[in-house]
């Protein structure tokens, strides 16, 4: 992790290459290839000043949490950068399915039927196909979104079936006082049994941990951009 003491900007592309090593690492711990794990740079409250280094530094996959957010900072950089993929990872509003659909190459939040039905009509009608996740509150937390464990199978028969979505993984954010690696077999289980092949879980924390448990998609921030 960078020192949160020190400017972050500087010191954020040899972060992302220590972070790299890292997933290397991991893969070759869990015999995986590289290529089969996206590293997503949470870009989160980080204006495109600090973001530019790391794009710069050949970063291309960013992950941002609010849509509004998203849509002040990277319009820009992306007309300036070509071959950027955002993926939102924060919770969306059924309101913002319109503005989230048009900007993002994926959303990781999906999970509540209202949102499915409004992110239908607006991939109906923008003819764009952001890939989708589910997201699944493993740790069944009130204050956290996603759907319950039990109640996963249910969800992605209606996403299918009532919606015509088409969800590509899973997403989950482990309690942060609990082990992770429970919470990412479960989330890895559920996927299997639905035929799902992305997973995205992991952060700063414990990204290494989630590719051992086949995570597709890790989505780090701090240990990039520093602390927030
Ligand atoms: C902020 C955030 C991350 C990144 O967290 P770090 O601990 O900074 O790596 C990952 N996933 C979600 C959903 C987030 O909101």
């Amino acid at each position: 992790m960078p020192d949160p003491s020190k400017p972050l900007t500087s010191s954020s592309p040899s972060a992302l290459a220590a972070v790299e090593q890292d997933i290397l690492r991991a893969c070759s711990d869990a015999k995986r290839d590289r290529a089969e794990v996206t590293l997503i740079a949470v870009s989160k409250t980080f204006a495109a000043d600090a973001i530019t280094p790391v794009i710069a530094a050949g970063q291309r996959v960013f992950g941002e949490n609010r849509v509004q957010e998203a849509k002040a900072k990277w319009p820009e950089l992306i007309a300036a950068h070509p071959g950027i993929q955002l993926h939102l990872i924060g919770p969306l509003q059924s309101n913002k399915a319109k503005e989230a659909v048009a900007l993002f190459d994926a959303i990781h939040s999906v999970d509540r039927s209202s949102l499915c039905a409004a992110l239908a009509k607006e991939i109906a009608a923008q003819n764009r196909h952001p890939q989708l996740f589910v997201q699944i509150n493993t740790g069944e937390e009130p204050q956290k979104a996603g759907i319950a464990p039990a109640d996963a199978d249910a969800f992605l028969a209606a996403c299918r079936n009532d919606y015509g979505l088409r969800i590509s993984g899973l997403m989950c954010i482990p309690p942060v006082d609990q082990a992770p690696a429970p919470h990412f077999a479960l989330t890895a289980k559920i996927a299997a049994r639905n035929g799902l092949t992305d997973l995205s879980m992991g952060m700063s924390a414990d990204f290494a941990t989630a590719i051992q448990f086949g995570a597709t998609h890790v989505r780090v921030g701090s240990a990039i951009f520093g602390h927030r």
